[in-house]
């Protein structure tokens, strides 16, 4: 099996208040694809980088096995660059975005590898949804299609953002783009509305409160690993995501079951990430280690069977 991981690879600066850091590496197609390849040995990466993009990022992914056949380079433009600042709270959906400058991404048109077109799953990272749909019409007969999208694209691009959900089987958001997404201030509300336009399944994460998910089976909830240190959550959501794509790219069958496993493996990736600032914790993680964690989360929920105690 395989995946197409198509996203942003880009420049961070973020502000948290633990400190802050300058044009690390980031965007949505390098978590992505960081998280997936835990799990799937064939990770094929869709991108555009600009000519300041430094040959050590682009080793990075390499040698962690990522297929780079459709990373492109635009010699006349910069790389995509993103600023953000996280509050006390270190949530994602109450950060604010200070700068975000397209420069590669406005004129990126990714005509896909030949190899890349029989690709199983493919996972559309935060990016322009018209580019997303552009990728999506080059994949022959894809079982899977999970989406992520942000605040920016919702504000700038809505009509084109639905005409991607369309085409989208699972669409993973954060709650405060459920809301703003749909119009509707309550989550179970929204995600009803969400899935009419068009994903049949629907995550919708909550930060340090877990995650919800949606199918037409019912409602499945995953907690989060409760963290003392987290340093910065950027990438939290597209690395959930891979980690989900990934794990499910490792399975036979689409099973609800798996897709429950495949969110708690998301899960468990993510509050890894969160620790350090950028990608770090993400490069080298020991499968262990990441087994230990998505264990951990199976205890956090585990609750006794339950006796009557009524007094009357
Ligand atoms: P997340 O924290 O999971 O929402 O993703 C953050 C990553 O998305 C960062 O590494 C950014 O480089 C990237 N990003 C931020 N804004 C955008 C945008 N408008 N389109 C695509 N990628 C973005």
């Amino acid at each position: 099996m395989s995946i197409l991981a198509v996203g942003t690879t880009a420049f961070d600066s973020v502000e948290t208040p633990f400190g802050n850091a300058e044009r690390i590496l980031g965007g949505s197609a390098t978590y992505l694809s960081l998280a997936s390849r835990y799990f799937s040995d064939d990770v094929r990466l869709v991108g555009v980088v600009g000519h300041d993009f430094p040959d050590e990022y682009v080793e990075l992914l390499r040698e962690r096995g990522i297929d780079l056949e459709g990373l492109e380079v635009d010699e006349d433009r910069e790389t995509f660059f993103w600023k953000g600042r996280y509050h006390d709270n270190l949530s994602i959906g109450e950060r604010d975005t200070l700068e975000t400058r397209l420069g590669v991404v406005e004129t990126f048109d990714p005509a896909l590898p030949e190899s890349y077109r029989d690709s199983d799953i493919v996972a559309l990272g935060n990016l322009d949804p018209e580019i997303q749909r552009y990728v999506l019409q080059q994949v022959e007969a894809p079982e899977l299609v999970i989406c992520d999208t942000m605040n920016f694209w919702i504000e700038s691009a809505l009509e084109s953002l639905r005409e991607t959900l369309d085409q989208v089987d699972c669409l993973v958001i954060n709650d405060t783009e459920a809301r703003q997404l749909s119009g509707e201030p309550n989550l179970i509300a929204a995600a009803a509305a969400v899935r009419a336009m068009g994903p049949e399944r629907l995550v919708i994460k909550k930060g340090e409160h877990g995650a919800l998910y949606f199918d037409d089976e019912g409602v499945f909830s995953v907690p989060a690993y409760p963290m003392e240190n987290v340093h910065d959550p950027t990438g939290a959501g597209d690395t959930f995501a891979g980690g989900l794509a990934g794990f499910l790219d490792a399975q036979k069958a689409l099973t609800r079951e798996n897709v429950k496993r495949g969110i708690v493996y998301g899960s468990a990736l993510s509050s890894f990430v969160i620790e350090d600032f950028g990608p770090d914790r993400l490069l080298d993680l020991p499968n262990e280690e990441i087994l230990e964690r998505a264990r951990a989360f199976r205890r956090l929920s585990e609750i006794p069977d339950l006796e009557p105690a009524y007094s009357a």
